[in-house]
């Protein structure tokens, strides 16, 4: 029997998750998360009988992303039986302007990728440098790049241009769009859901510790809210979100902040972290009763309502809008003032549905149907993965 293997290598954690392939279909069988890495790595995981596996790891910050990986590694063996990994699909942040469809990292892409590091700073380093741990554990296995960028490649051109002289744009300082890999679950689910209505025009919300928001159009991204870089739009657990560019400016030429104190800034220490100064985490700010806590909670929605609306003219009206990732999935609160700021275009949340987390949480007579669907990468890279080497099959000689 044959396995495949998923993993998204972030600074912090590192999330898996191993599938059984028989014939053309997957089988989820483990996965789970290494969080705090650098702090106190722990491993959280459930097999497919919901089964919950936990490992801790002395604390201890000097342990590598390289440590942990071969640790996972060893650990996934352990999982197997009589299966045997065949490849592993990564989830890598930044494509650029050429990369589009999963492909083989080799030699040749690990370095074109390298090249758009500074575009993605928080992510593509450690989406490489996992990719490199594992070729140098198991060089003979396929490891195989699905882009996060990809589900926004076909953007209209307009969507994609920055208002900037022409040849930046022409440099690949342009727009691109990110949260892909969890935008192209959703359009499926959407499309399985409600096949009548695959022309719809719904707005996507991938409200977790990042956040974005996708137009989607006849199950297309047709405009969305991070650009250039993972920056851009929602304000975010520690990312500003779209900032007034003078902001910038400001803090290089008067407050002489480094550009690499910026790029802290803006990334690390801003978002629900910045404004409530208490905590970058939804679930801990709710339990606060520090007004800067309700301060930051309030921006948030601000900002989420906000860019949702600026959407709107992409779309031409909304017929539906998703939630999804730990906040769009788990808070009702966020989600029910965040419809309440959007009320004017339709929609109407069903409390009841909404408190449970309900797959459909509108009410009845909502002009906009309103869903939850939680993301699942893993199972979009699975299956890339599979297709890839179908195809790859079909061509060899
Ligand atoms: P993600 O990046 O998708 O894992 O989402 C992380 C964010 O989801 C954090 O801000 C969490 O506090 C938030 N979150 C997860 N579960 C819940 C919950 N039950 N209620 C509110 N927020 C949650």
């Amino acid at each position: 029997m044959k396995a495949i293997v998923t993993l998204n290598a972030g600074s912090s954690s590192i999330k898996f998750a191993l599938y059984e392939l028989s014939g053309d279909s997957l089988r989820f069988d483990a996965g789970g998360k290494i969080e705090e890495i650098g702090t106190a790595p722990r491993l959280r995981a459930r097999n497919a009988d919901g089964d919950i596996l936990e490992r801790n790891w002395p604390h201890d910050g000097a342990l590598s992303h390289e440590h942990l990986l071969e640790d996972l590694f060893a650990w996934a063996a352990t999982q197997l039986g009589d299966r045997e990994i065949i490849a592993i699909g990564h989830r890598i942040v930044h494509g650029g302007p050429y990369f589009a469809a999963p492909r083989l990292l080799d030699d040749a892409l690990l370095d074109a990728l390298d090249t758009l590091i500074p575009l993605a700073p928080l992510h593509q380093p450690h989406n490489l440098a996992a990719v490199r741990a594992l070729r140098a554990l198991a060089p003979d296995l396929p490891q195989i790049a699905c882009f996060d960028t990809a589900f926004h490649h076909d953007l209209p051109a307009l969507a994609t241009r920055l208002p900037l002289p022409r040849a930046f744009h022409d440099q690949g300082v342009r727009r691109y769009g990110f949260h892909g890999l969890s935008y192209e679950h959703i359009a499926e689910r959407l499309r399985e859901a409600d096949p009548d209505r695959v022309g719809g025009r719904v707005i996507a919300a991938h409200l977790g510790n990042g956040a974005s928001m996708c137009a989607i159009r006849a199950g297309k991204s047709v405009d969305t809210t991070m650009g250039f870089t993972a920056l851009d739009g929602l304000m975010m657990g520690t990312r500003s979100g779209a900032l007034d560019p003078g902001v910038i400016l400001h803090l290089q030429t008067q407050l002489r902040m480094s550009a690499q104190e910026v790029e802290t800034l803006l990334y690390k220490k801003s978002g629900l972290l910045g404004v409530s100064g208490l905590s970058s985490d939804m679930r801990s700010l709710h339990t606060s009763d520090a007004p800067q806590a309700a301060e930051a909670i309030d921006l948030f929605v601000r900002h989420a309502a906000r860019q949702a609306a600026a959407l709107i003219p992409a779309l031409g009206g909304l017929d539906g809008m998703v939630f999804t990732a730990g906040i769009g999935e788990n808070d009702p609160v966020i989600r029910a003032r965040i419809c309440e700021s959007l009320s004017w275009l339709g929609l109407a949340l069903d409390a009841e549905a909404n408190g449970r987390n309900a797959s459909i949480i509108s009410a009845q007579g909502s002009k906009v149907l309103v869903r939850v669907i939680p993301t699942d990468e893993e199972a979009v890279i699975a299956r890339h993965v599979v297709n890839l080497i179908k195809f790859e099959g079909s061509h060899s000689p």
